[in-house]
């Protein structure tokens, strides 16, 4: 009977820290108690490990078992840390050799029939453990891709307590477990894929789209129920470059934390699209929860884009919400247990009908909002969140003749990808040595400094801002609208075309 060392990960936020995981098997009342910070979760695991021992052939020690789980300030949570709970104790009670699990991380769920089962947020966690140079993790044979992703860990596949505890039992030499071993991993499942030459018409809308992508702006799109913003939204991470390696692991991240990372697709690498519904609770958009704080919708869409349909639909408070993160890149969400900041930088696709009885446009005869009504719907979108729109389009339905068109010369997102790309990586070159990729990302200061358009350039905006149609963080949005069309149209600084086409983009224009 002895004292056992071993370790384990906590996720906080999106961020992974080491957990010392401590048993002491001894002389005593014969039981199990828990030290550190357990919730319900990891009380369970007393259970659970019980069951998954029992259930392996490996007998429960008669004894007095202390677990400790520390540093004890930090929040623990979840049941990533049955595997190492498991692991102390049996090397405690001699069955485990103690210097074959003191220096390995251990992650996973046991089943009570021993089996170990995957847990979220492995990515996080094993990005934590590898701060410790080159290390070993132990993880459940469903996470062994995600594992994977991490550069110099070696990462050990797991599925059944028995067959990790006989491996660590036979010594170093041994083969160690491979993931062909283990159970069968679950088939990945491709959505529809979508391309914008669905679209029909529309040559404002793919032209706004294109600038969006090209410069990573928001977007407002405001027309009748059937004219085709959401299929338009859906099409815009199809314009958008692959995710670059770092940005790619930072979704991934997220994803995982949320349990949301498509099963056999370890590596997020293109930009997601997520659209909650307006009668989501604030904790699915923003991110929350009463005993473990997740990521919401926000931050699922983190590099990618969020889509609000029928945006006047959302409570205020979320959609007040969202300034912090369109501002900083960043959502803090704030609990008893203290608060959690998760990355959130996205671009946001509004969408709102005209009024609120949603009357298709020929129908509108049907319609009796007044004015009033109609202008008190569209009230619902704060001004200081408009405010962080770049641009603003009105759908209408296509015409007879758009509709009737040959269509095999339409464009396709591929075409409009490479027009974006090329665009981008002319802003990335220009912001070269900042953090910024996009122009969507350049602070206000600098807009009126290094990348202030020449005196020609700018006076288109001069009597809006003297007839106050335009606001001086509008002026912002224009500025930076301009610069993007600038590099879509492969010039050096945005001239009075780019600035006038920024500014009706921005005031509103019709499809
Ligand atoms: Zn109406």
């Amino acid at each position: 009977m002895a004292v056992a060392r071993t370790r384990s990960v906590a996720v906080i936020g999106v961020t992974g820290r080491t957990v010392e995981v401590e048993a002491d098997v001894g002389n005593g009342l014969a039981g199990i108690h828990l030290i550190g910070l357990p919730d319900t979760a990891l009380s369970e695991a007393r259970d659970r490990v019980r069951s998954a021992m029992v259930n392996s052939t490996y007998p429960w020690p008669d004894a007095r078992i202390i677990v400790s789980l520390f540093p004890a300030s930090l929040p623990k949570r979840g049941s990533q840390f049955d595997l190492a709970i498991a692991m102390a104790i049996l090397s405690a009670a001699g069955v485990i050799p103690a210097e074959r699990i003191a220096e390995p991380f251990f992650l996973g769920e046991l089943g009570l029939d021993g089996r170990i089962r995957p847990v979220r947020g492995v990515l996080p966690s094993i990005i934590g453990a590898a701060k410790h140079g080159d290390v070993t993790v132990v993880v459940p044979a469903a996470n062994s891709a995600e594992a994977a992703l991490v550069p110099n860990v070696k990462v050990i596949p797991v599925s059944h307590l028995r067959q990790l505890v006989e491996w660590l039992r036979r010594g170093d030499d041994e083969p160690e477990p491979r993931v062909e071993e283990c159970a069968e991993l679950p088939k990945s499942t491709d959505g529809p894929a979508v391309d914008l030459a669905d679209v029909v018409g529309q040559p404002v809308a793919r032209r706004a789209l294109e600038v969006c992508a090209a410069g990573g702006h928001n977007l407002w799109m405001l027309g009748p129920p059937g004219t085709g913003k959401t299929m338009l939204a859906e099409r815009l991470p199809t314009l958008l470059p692959d995710l670059e390696l770092d940005h790619a692991l930072e979704v991934t991240a997220i994803h995982s934390v949320a349990g949301a990372l498509p099963p056999n697709a370890p590596m997020m690498s293109r930009p997601p699209f997520v659209s909650p519904h307006h009668t989501a609770t604030s904790a699915a958009i923003i991110g929350g929860g009463s005993a473990i704080v997740r990521p919401g919708a926000v931050s699922l869409a983190h590099r990618g884009v969020l889509f609000l349909d029928e945006a006047p639909e959302f409570p205020r408070h979320v959609l007040d919400a969202l300034r912090q993160p369109l501002e900083s890149g960043r959502v803090t969400v704030s609990r008893s247990a203290g608060s959690v900041t998760f990355p959130a930088r996205f671009m946001l696709v509004l969408a709102a009908n005209p009024c609120p009885c949603a009357q298709a446009e020929d129908q509108s005869e049907t319609c009796k909002c007044t004015p009033t009504i109609k202008r008190r719907y569209l009230g619902r979108l704060s001004g200081p969140l408009l405010d962080r729109i770049d641009m603003k389009v009105t759908v209408v339905r296509s015409s007879r003749r758009e509709l009737l068109a040959d269509r095999q010369f339409v464009e396709t997102s591929k075409t409009v990808a490479e027009r974006v790309l090329l665009a981008r990586e002319r802003a990335a070159k220009r912001l070269t040595g900042t953090p910024w990729r996009t122009n969507a990302e350049i602070p206000s200061s600098l807009l009126h400094s290094d990348y202030r358009p020449s005196n020609e350039a700018m006076k288109p905006m001069t009597s809006c801002l003297d007839s106050g149609t335009l606001t001086a963080r509008g002026l912002d949005r224009v500025v930076r609208v301009a610069w993007t069309l600038a590099d879509l149209a492969d010039k050096d600084t945005p001239e009075e075309d780019e600035t006038n086409a920024a500014l009706s983009f921005w005031l509103g224009v019709k499809s």
